[in-house]
């Protein structure tokens, strides 16, 4: 092992006997007790905190990330998350007392918040210590057993924590299972009582359907294309820094990044001239010997940004390059794209960054919730160019030209064919164009004015809708989520309480009936 870990111990990878034994330790009780969960959690602290080089290095072998980026994204954000965690979770576990009516007056109605019991951690490699270990810290705050399945494509990652998680940890409630697709196809045959799981959403339908079989819960942090609004009345240069960042960090893959941009062509090309002058800032005249620009995590992912990069060649206003050999995407960015654009089909997970002109924010939502080559196509424009723009270059069943009156009731009649993002960036200054938005589109989550800090903040949860996942977790949603909701109504044998209640037993009679 080369990362700085001594006495590694020996890799625990019988899949069904390796879920037998977390079964076993929940079985017993082990993971139940608060002072378990504290304890366990302060462990994982200190995992944090004595391999914070370790964890780094892992980053920089998988996705020769900087350091910066891997202590803001990753490392600080675990020990920030964990530590808040164990500051609340005794807190958190106390039992609810909800309102009660004067039928229960002299009962008590609690909701307590039970483990679910054996928990499922699949990650994802694009940021796979963040997106693994915290869900990981929220089963174990939650009285769960755990097991732990990293992405095998992250491979320094997924070794750092098959051989670290065992020496911090409980061994009988928290085991780390290697492998792909086999191995987890494998785990997904054994009985899970909660599945977390963070990827694609074509595997997440799979994970799913696995699910099913048990009945058993899942929360799935899917993809899919996550667009920014940008209107007239934004700041530009602030708003095109923030973009950016958003979607050069970690080289495009984040599954947050700002897929595509809509704007109007007068904004578009205000956007290009001040990313020119931003990226020359930020990673000098040849960003492949930059430090702080990361790399594709394989060479199928290269090859994909490649196709896609070179099916975009007369739409490239900025970068275009790239080096098989190093693994290296220029950050691109493509202007006057369109629906049936290659680069507008899939989600793109990489620096690439297409901008689709729109009049205005009618046309945005629109473009937004219509998107996946719709039975129809509403166009709303009074301005005949923009009608015949989308009748020849969209792939819809048919253009439906109509006004803004009727806007909203056409809007409802497509609502069934839209792939809701996980995220919708609008960048404005003007409340009515942000409420447009807010009203009239569907996302996970939104962040106005900025890319990505909608993370950060502890007290909204993080999740897709649709597509795009179900479920979220951050801050005290992690703890829900990894808990059930168990309702108790606890009663006693008071006889005047008794009495209250004599009316429900038969014989019946009609001067019982309170209606
Ligand atoms: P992926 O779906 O390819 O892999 C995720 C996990 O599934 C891995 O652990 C992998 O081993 C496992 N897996 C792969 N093939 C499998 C199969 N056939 N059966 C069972 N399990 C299988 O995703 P990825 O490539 O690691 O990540 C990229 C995707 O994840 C993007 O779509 C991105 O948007 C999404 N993502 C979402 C979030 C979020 O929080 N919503 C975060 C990160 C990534």
């Amino acid at each position: 092992m080369t990362l700085g870990i001594a006495n590694s111990k020996p890799k625990q990878q019988n899949v069904a006997e390796a879920v037998e034994k977390a079964r076993d330790a929940y079985n017993r009780g082990v993971t139940r007790p608060v002072k378990w969960r504290l304890q366990q959690l302060k462990n994982l602290l200190r995992m944090y905190e004595e391999n914070q080089n370790a964890m780094i290095e892992a980053l920089r072998k998988d996705l020769r990330r900087s350091k910066m980026e891997s202590v803001m994204l990753e490392v600080a954000y675990l020990i920030n998350d964990l530590k808040s965690i164990i500051h609340h979770l005794e807190d958190w576990v106390k039992p609810e007392k909800p309102e009660k009516g004067f039928v229960n007056m002299l009962d008590d109605v609690v909701i307590y918040h039970d483990p679910y019991g054996v928990a499922l951690v699949i990650g994802s490699w694009n940021y796979p210590l963040q997106l693994l270990l915290l869900p990981v810290s929220g089963a174990i705050a939650g009285g769960n057993a755990v097991i732990i399945k990293p992405s095998e494509l992250a491979t320094a990652c997924a070794a750092f924590v098959a051989e670290t998680v065992p020496k911090y940890l409980d061994n009988d409630a928290v085991i780390v299972i290697e492998g792909g697709p086999q191995e987890t196809t494998e785990l997904l045959k054994q009985k899970f009582d909660y599945i977390f799981f963070t990827g694609g959403t074509s595997i997440g339908k799979i994970v799913y359907e696995a699910a099913v079989k048990n009945l058993t819960p899942v929360t799935l942090e899917l993809g899919g294309k996550s667009p920014v609004y940008i209107d007239n009345t934004a700041d530009i240069m602030i708003t095109t820094k923030r973009v950016l960042w958003g979607k050069f960090i970690n080289a495009g893959q984040t599954c947050i990044a700002p897929d595509y941009i809509l704007c109007t062509k007068e904004t578009q090309d205000k956007f290009v001239a001040a990313a020119k002058k931003i990226l020359q800032e930020w990673y000098g005249p040849d960003p492949q010997k930059s430090p702080d620009f990361a790399r594709i995590i394989n060479s199928r992912h290269f090859s994909r940004l490649q196709a896609l990069v070179d099916a975009s060649k007369d739409k490239i206003a900025v970068g275009g390059s790239y080096d098989a050999n190093d693994k290296f995407i220029e950050l691109t960015i493509l202007t006057n794209v369109v629906a049936s654009d290659k680069i507008m089909q899939d989600e793109i997970f990489g620096p690439i960054l297409p901008i689709v002109p729109v009049e205005n924010a009618y046309e945005a939502i629109k473009f937004i919730n219509e998107r996946d080559h719709p039975l129809v196509l509403y166009v709303f424009s009074k301005q005949k160019n923009i009608h015949t723009l989308f009748t020849e270059q969209t792939q819809s069943g048919s253009v439906n030209i109509n006004d803004t009156i009727m806007f909203y009731a056409e809007l409802q009649t497509v609502v069934g064919f839209r792939e809701k993002p996980l995220v919708l960036y609008v960048f404005s200054k003007s409340d009515k164009v942000l409420s447009q938005i807010v009203d009239n589109t569907s996302s996970g989550g939104m962040c106005v004015n900025d890319t990505m800090m909608h993370l950060a903040v502890e007290s909204l949860p993080f999740g897709g809708v649709g597509a795009s996942g179900i479920g979220a977790y951050h801050g005290k949603k992690t703890f829900e989520t990894f808990t059930h909701k168990k309702s108790c109504l606890i009663k006693n044998f008071s006889p005047i309480g008794e009495k209250l209640a004599s009316g429900r037993y038969p014989p019946y009679t009609d001067g019982n009936l309170k209606m």
